[in-house]
């Protein structure tokens, strides 16, 4: 079996410039909190427009200090989507707020932007938007929204490093924006990582303080906080990594553009709403075919994955919450339909044919 993200292949041309930099950081021997999370902090500052960035461990954990930073706590709600990765429901759990999700659009699996304002209650103190596949959300619906209610919004742009609407990066357009840099993300580094942005200096600073144990100085606790900093050597991979960040984003559209062109026809491909620019971080096809195209591309070798096959909303861990079968039709069927094929911005021209032939054959042999 093939790898479903060959990140060697992403490795090997930068290999001489990973290893000068990881070798300068153990020459140095400074781990933690050093000059190379500093510059990487201001070079994401540059890049996405914003006038904060902090370093933490991982998006989780980006996630998590992001609603604390902002005192959501027990007794409050917080609106976010049913089709994510676990953990931005996680977040709101840690500090005690209670998920409240919304349904998915049909066109990009991101949150209806149409069906939050029913939701919000007196208790509603923020909306988690997530750019789910690097996919754009409508984040001026979304502003407007936590404008008229007094919400915060915190985007969960881990899968959508550099996505854009107009000329504004995802991450920049709600109160804060959490980053993750899990080694298959678009920017990925080789390990844990993530990062908050903000345009708001007192925000930034709780989070500053609470990823170092509560502490704004040595041995000077204000508050609990946890141990959640990002480390010099994963910093100093991604540092490296940001000067292609560009290149390895248009070569992602590239390849979807090339998935799309085979597929359209057959299957239900990916969306790019107006005016933005998706990243592609995934590129999920939906058919009713779902499993017969799976079987197929396995037997040929071809890797290909389910993201996600259980909507939040249905997952054991989060039963206590009450919801059943039937509260978000468009997750659910999306969940039964739903197929990401291999994309990376090395993966060969050809490699996209020869997926795309196998998955048009799936439906020669039905009719
Ligand atoms: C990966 C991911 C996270 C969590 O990031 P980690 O760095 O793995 O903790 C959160 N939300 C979404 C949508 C993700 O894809």
């Amino acid at each position: 079996m093939k790898p479903f993200i060959d990140l060697k292949a992403q490795y090997v041309n930068i290999k001489d410039e990973i290893l000068q930099c990881i070798n300068k950081i153990l020459e140095s021997s400074h781990y933690i909190l050093g000059e190379n999370v500093k510059a990487l902090e201001d070079e994401v500052k540059n890049y996405l427009g914003v006038k904060e960035a902090v370093g933490v461990a991982s998006g989780t954990d980006a996630l998590h200090l992001a609603l604390r930073a902002l005192n959501i706590k027990e007794g409050d709600e917080v609106i976010t989507t049913p089709f994510t990765f676990f953990a931005t429901v996680e977040a709101i759990i840690y500090v005690g707020a209670k998920p409240f999700f919304v349904d998915i659009e049909e066109t990009t699996y991101n949150i209806d932007v149409d069906k939050i304002e029913e939701k919000i209650t007196p208790r509603t103190k923020a909306i988690i938007p997530v750019h789910i596949f690097g996919c754009p959300v409508n984040m001026k619906k979304i502003n407007e929204i936590a404008k008229k209610y007094g919400l915060w919004v915190i985007e969960d742009a881990a899968q959508a490093f550099g996505a854009q609407i107009g000329d504004k990066k995802i991450g920049s357009l709600g109160d804060i924006g959490c980053f993750s840099f899990y080694p298959s993300k678009n920017l990925g580094c080789f390990g844990d990582g993530g990062m908050i942005v903000t345009n708001d200096a007192e925000i930034a600073e709780k989070v500053r303080i609470l990823r170092n144990h509560g502490s704004p100085g040595r041995y000077i606790h204000q508050t609990i906080g946890v141990n959640s900093r990002l480390d010099e050597i994963q910093a100093g991979i991604l540092r490296v990594k940001m000067k292609y960040i560009d290149q390895y984003n248009e070569l992602r559209r590239k390849k979807a553009e090339l998935y799309t062109k085979f597929l359209n026809e057959v299957v239900i491909t990916p969306k790019e709403p107006d005016n933005t620019y998706h990243v592609y971080h995934l590129y999920s096809i939906r058919s009713k075919e779902r499993d017969k195209i799976k079987e197929n591309l396995n037997t040929h070798g071809i890797p290909s994955v389910v993201y996600y096959p259980i909507p939040m909303h249905l997952q054991n861990a989060l039963k206590f919450l009450g919801y059943k079968t039937g509260d978000f039709p468009i997750a659910e069927a999306v969940s039964q339909e739903i197929l990401s094929l291999p994309i990376y911005p090395e993966i060969p021209d050809e490699e996209i044919f020869h997926i795309s032939q196998i998955i048009l054959r799936c439906f020669q042999e039905n009719s």
